[in-house]
């Protein structure tokens, strides 16, 4: 199959679909594999490196005219005519956004995003939330020690003992998990909460404190349990326990990393506004759902009403940072990562012929696949 890698051109995305080691792998498998010129300048892969693999460097038309493109986000709208119709495309597609995909079905696409793949054993290895999520963790934290005017371990010096930061993890999924390592690692003292009663012992583990919000009635012990591995929305009851819970950790805190996602909904609203007031000055919160709040098609939100898109804000001396793309500012390891996911997700659709084989018996082809035949494709998780 003739395979190609675009350039990623959206404000900011610094990623690239394939590095030379998964092209030296496809083009093992006897695949022409093309690759734009510059495609991976920004994550440090040469186009002497793409060469080297066995890549062949060619213009955007070129990259976008394959069999299988392959690509970081979804294709903005002048580069839609570019692609062949009935090819495949595959990336991170926001499946979640209904207007592109109904774009990418009329381009006639046969359209995979990588985010529907279930959380399961055999879905790992090409599980992009969790390579990418792991990379926003751990930037998430280091972010917020560059701005936190103190330091983060205790130290105790000649001139007095410094004492260690507070950090509060709110949502202990894949991004919350690692953003409370990495904080320990620069000794840190870290509470977490979740809605989920299983990341208990997964954050004690870590070293870090539950923040433990009781559920009080069926409806909240139900809810809580999620589906899939995802959190559901909480009954309103238990959301209020939670953010007096929050209010008076955060009253402490000194640095808040906030990750709380629910799939396929506005962002849970966290730290409200009053509990910013009553945070010590100098404090940093991260709010990784930035973009993806409820006041989100204002520019605002996350899991903090505050926070504002793609910008660092100072509210009640509090400083609160809403970049939407962390794992971009660690472009080499996470297109590493990502390229290996799509690598091991093109085992699935390209059979040992070399030709292109979409079964969808196969519940991760199935849950992934987006738009296809000119249709989007409606499925359990975007019923
Ligand atoms: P996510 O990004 O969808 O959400 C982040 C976290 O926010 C989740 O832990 C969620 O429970 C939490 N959250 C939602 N509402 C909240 C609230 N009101 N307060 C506090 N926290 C709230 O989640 P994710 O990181 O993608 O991980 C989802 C699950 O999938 C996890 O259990 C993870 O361990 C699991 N997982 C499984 C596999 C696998 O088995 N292959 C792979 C990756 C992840």
């Amino acid at each position: 199959m003739r395979i190609g890698i675009p350039a990623e051109v959206r404000d900011g995305e610094s990623r690239v679909a394939a590095t030379p080691e998964t092209v030296k792998r496809l083009a093992a498998a006897k695949h022409q594999v093309q690759v734009q010129e510059g495609a991976g300048a920004q994550a440090f892969f040469p186009d002497a490196a793409y060469r080297d693999a066995g890549a062949e460097i060619v213009d955007a038309a070129t990259a976008f005219g394959a069999d299988i493109v392959l690509k970081v986000r979804a294709p903005l709208d002048h580069e839609l005519p570019l692609f062949t119709r009935g090819a495949v495309l595959a990336g991170m597609l926001d499946p979640f956004d209904a207007e592109q995909a109904a774009r990418l079905a009329a381009a006639g696409l046969v359209a995979f995003a990588l985010e529907s793949a279930p959380r399961t054993t055999r879905a790992q290895s090409l599980d992009v939330l969790s390579s990418q999520a792991n990379i926003a963790g751990y930037r998430a934290v280091l972010m917020a020690a560059e701005l936190y005017p103190r330091f983060l371990p205790m130290l105790m010096t000649a001139a007095g003992t410094v004492k260690a930061a507070r950090v509060v993890v709110l949502g202990a999924g894949v991004a919350g998990l690692q953003a409370i390592a990495t904080a320990k690692r620069l000794g840190a003292v870290i509470e977490a909460s979740d809605v989920r009663p299983a990341v208990k012992e997964q954050i004690e583990s870590l070293g870090a404190k539950f923040i433990d919000v009781p559920y009080e009635t069926d409806e909240e012990r139900e809810a809580a349990v999620g589906v899939g591995g995802y959190a559901r929305p909480m009954p309103e009851s238990w959301l209020l326990r939670q953010s007096l819970a929050v209010h008076e950790r955060l009253k402490l805190a000194d640095i808040v990393i906030s990750t709380a996602l629910i799939p396929g909904r506005a962002a849970p609203t966290l730290i409200q506004e009053e509990t910013v007031k009553a945070m010590k000055p100098g404090s940093v919160i991260v709010d990784l759902a930035a973009g993806r709040g409820t006041e989100q098609p204002h520019g605002r939100g996350g899991n903090c009403p505050l926070t504002e898109t793609d910008k660092t804000v100072i509210r009640y001396g509090v400083q609160i940072v809403g970049h939407t793309n962390l794992p971009a500012t660690v472009a080499a390891d996470a297109s590493s990562l990502y390229a290996r996911n799509l690598f091991d997700f093109l085992k699935l659709i390209i059979d040992k012929d070399g030709q292109l084989m979409i079964d969808l018996n196969d519940d991760i082809v199935a849950a992934t696949l987006l738009a296809r035949d000119g249709e989007v494709i409606r499925n359990a998780q975007r019923a």
